[in-house]
């Protein structure tokens, strides 16, 4: 309960399902010390009194708002007017008022007419939460609780008002955003007011035929989950498509088209499109999915709002001290091989089966932007991919910008094979992608004949125009980055002669490799790698080799558990990637490489590795760039060791995901290691050591480490902030679970 309310006296206009659960929010959490309903029935008061929601009512509006600070406006849509005009004359000059209502831009200019100077204290906002049930009688206290709630302010909104709007919808549990009422309403229209149409009429056209018993006696879950939402009470539903008409009926325009791509499908009985269109919507509703939950362990919850938005938490680690790891683990693919095979597989002629794909969002916004790219793709089903090449020629124009998330290897690899492509395209990402530099990879892409616009500060987006003929060039690598040098040799594929690279020190070659794999030459010359243009790539198998740096915790959580014994099968031991077992064979771990292969013109070996006492060392510097994404387990690795490791020369550690030393430092301290920061570095004092509560930041690297230090501490070690652990490693849980760690996925509020 809060101290203080938040308001003195909440007036809440038509008290049906929105307003009613508001009221009951407002209770349960304590923010009003009274709260009072408008109605036009009597009946309806008198619930609210009966059911504890209220403490009194007026069927006069002016009177039911008087001396109240806020006003909660939550009657049909095509009502609003009328019930502002009513209520204005009581409102008190400070009183601030918000809404419910399903569309914005309509609502807006009745509260501008009805509400005259006060209108800049109205804050219209939507609640993207709901049942089909309406009336009083379905209010929920917890409706609104991890949803969201959309705020439209507009240019003469006062935004002291919007802001204590956005600190009560907070304070109910909701998460709060802002929109422009007409983005608002053009969202709406297609993610919640198109489906809703298409529910009702698609029962509807059934109902009218002939002998509709028949139907519906045996409709099955399709149809039942499909109509769902033709329960939804009809008088709401009325209002909402004649007062959003404009983009409903854009919306439904653009579902005409779709549905008519599908039909012309089955008619000419084109089997591509077909599956090209199942195969997109199959992999974009997952897709958008994983987005909307950022994690795989909070299941999508079953939801009745109108959108089927949910907010999802973000989960706790509780891990119990002690345990072994016993058992064959196979750890999810490499990110950079992933993000790779699905771009040569969709250049190359024929198909190509993939297996062992990480399914992270990364790898996923690429596979995303080939499918828009006309690209037929099945799966991914458990990291295996089926891959429909097109050949080099035969991607076509994406109907919209393609959207790389926040993934920079998607967005600088594809700007190199972009350029080469007969049609025009856009690359966009998230915020925070947008904030990385572009003009690395656009420099000498232009030099290669590219025409490429980079947006303010050399950002994105990223314009390449289609059309233009490349030439190869030489090129030497102002910066060691891996990125930079596969767009070139990407653009070289489409370029007339030869494109060469030469790096100032070693980066990762998996696009050389790669290429190679799939039978495209690229030669290799001391720090020059060289391709010619106008070859061709053959589709075939492609098993993308485990992830190391996903391999390195388990590597040392085997390492310093008592009586363990790992098998970490098909891991990818190119020797850019391989300094963790180098570092931790230097700390006396016991790690062999069994049957160690080639996998798509990369090396690959079965890491076996047992528990073996660890002694501290002063990591070799040349061993860092080879280690730095490990380097927080090796933290671990050190604290578990017997004397003390020094690291010097990481500095780039402080500019990852999180500034991972003091990060990792800060964890350190409150297991109670030894331990004393560098500015490049840390010395780590190893030893006994407790448990506690650990802040992630959000680095999912830290977030395993912490998981595994678990396996020597003495008491449980509580890791926040987990969620971005399914980016690098979907499943880690399940599989640390199943080797034997003690590891508990909990919600944030369970753990607390
Ligand atoms: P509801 O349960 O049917 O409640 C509507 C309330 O408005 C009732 O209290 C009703 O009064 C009153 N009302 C109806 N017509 C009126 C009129 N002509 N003049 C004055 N009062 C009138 O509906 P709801 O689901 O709470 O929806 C309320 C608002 O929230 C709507 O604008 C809707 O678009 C929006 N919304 C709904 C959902 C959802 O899923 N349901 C989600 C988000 C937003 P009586 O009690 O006298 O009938």
């Amino acid at each position: 309960m809060a101290e203080q309310p938040m308001f003195r006296r909440v007036a809440i206009i038509g008290l049906g399902l929105i307003g009613g659960s508001f009221a009951a929010a407002l209770r349960a959490q304590g923010l009003a010390a009274t709260v009072v309903a408008g109605s036009r029935s009597a009946r309806t008061l008198e619930q609210g009194l009966a059911l504890g929601l209220i403490d009194e009512g007026s069927q006069d509006l002016a009177l039911a708002v008087r001396g109240a600070d806020l006003v909660f406006v939550s009657t049909p849509v095509s009502a609003m007017e009328t019930v502002l005009t009513k209520l204005a004359p009581g409102l008190s000059e400070r009183a601030l008022i918000t809404d419910g209502g399903s569309v914005k831009a309509a609502v807006i200019d009745q509260a501008r007419r009805a509400l005259g100077a006060h209108f800049t204290r109205f804050v219209p906002g939507h609640p993207i939460a709901g049942k089909e049930k309406s009336g009083v009688e379905a209010a929920d206290a917890d409706l609104y609780r991890h949803h969201r709630v959309i705020l439209t302010p507009v240019a003469d909104t006062d935004p002291d008002a919007a802001r204590r709007v956005s600190e009560l919808w907070t304070a109910l549990g909701a998460e709060v955003l802002s929109m422009a009422p007409d983005h608002h309403d053009q969202v709406l229209a297609e993610t919640s007011h198109l489906p809703h149409l298409l529910a009702f009429s698609l029962v509807d056209t059934l109902a009218r035929q002939g002998d509709s018993t028949e139907i519906f006696r045996y409709a099955a879950g399709g149809f039942r989950d499909f109509t769902r939402i033709a329960d939804s009470d009809p008088v709401m539903w009325h209002d909402i498509f004649r007062e959003n008409r404009g983009a409903v009926l854009d919306a439904l325009g653009m579902f005409r088209d779709g549905i008519d791509r599908f039909r012309r499908a089955i008619e000419d009985n084109d089997s591509d499109a077909l599956m090209g269109i199942m195969t997109r919507a199959n992999s974009a509703r997952a897709h958008f999915m994983a987005m909307n939950a950022r994690t795989s362990y909070t299941q999508a919850r079953r939801s009745d709002d109108e959108t089927g938005m949910t907010q999802h938490s973000d989960p706790t680690f509780v891990v119990a001290p002690g345990g072994r790891l016993h058992g064959r683990l196979r750890v999810p693919g490499d990110k950079s091989m992933s993000h790779r095979a699905i771009m040569l597989a969709s250049l190359a002629r024929g198909s190509t089966e993939i297996s062992g794909f990480l399914e992270g969002e990364d790898a996923l916004a690429t596979l995303q932007a080939f499918r828009d790219m006309g690209v037929v793709i099945e799966g991914p089903h458990n990291g295996r991919v089926l891959v429909h090449g097109v050949g080099l020629h035969g991607l076509k124009a994406p109907g919209k910008p393609l959207y790389m998330g926040n993934s920079g290897t998607s967005m600088r690899l594809l700007t190199g094979l972009l350029a080469g492509q007969a049609f025009d395209t856009e690359l966009t990402g998230d915020a925070s992608l947008s904030k990385r530099p572009m003009e690395r990879v656009a420099r000498p892409l232009r030099d290669m004949g590219a025409v490429i616009e980079t947006g303010e500060g050399g950002r994105p987006p990223v314009r390449i125009r289609g059309g233009a003929a490349l030439k190869g060039i030489h090129y030497h690598l102002p910066m060691a980055s891996a990125q930079v040098k596969s767009a070139v040799l990407l653009a070289g594929l489409y370029a007339e002669g030869e494109t060469s690279v030469t790096e100032p020190a070693p980066t990762r070659d998996h696009t050389e490799r790669m290429l190679n794999g799939f039978g495209y030459p690229v030669a290799r010359d001391g720090a020059t790698a060289s391709l010619s243009g106008g070859g061709e790539l053959r589709g075939g198998q492609l098993d993308v080799p485990a992830d190391i740096s996903s391999a390195a915790f388990f590597l040392v959580g085997a390492s310093i558990a008592e009586g363990a014994e790992v098998t970490l099968p098909h891991v990818g031991v190119n020797p850019t990637r391989t300094g963790v077992i180098d570092i931790l064979r230097l700390m006396g771990a016991d790690i062999r490489l069994e049957n160690q292969r080639d996998a798509g013109g990369e090396p690959v070996a079965d890491l076996v590795v047992k528990s073996a006492p660890l002694k501290g060392i002063v990591i070799p510097e040349e061993l860092v760039p080879l280690a730095i994404d490990e380097l927080p387990a090796v933290f671990i690795a050190a604290a578990c060791a017997e004397g003390e490791t020094v690291l010097r020369g990481a500095e780039e550690l402080r500019v990852k995901e999180s500034d991972r030393i003091q990060v990792m430092a800060d964890g350190l301290a409150t297991l109670g290691v030894e331990h004393e920061v560098y500015e490049d570095g840390i010395r780590i004092v190893g030893g006994a050591y407790g448990g506690g509560e650990v802040e992630s930041h959000g680095d999912h690297r830290i977030a395993m480490s912490f998981a595994m230090a678990a396996l020597r501490a003495s008491a449980p070690i509580t890791i926040h902030h987990c969620a971005n652990v399914a980016t690098s490693f979907p499943g880690f849980a399940e599989l640390a679970r199943s080797a034997g760690l003690a590891l508990d996925v909990r919600a944030p509020q369970e753990s607390q």
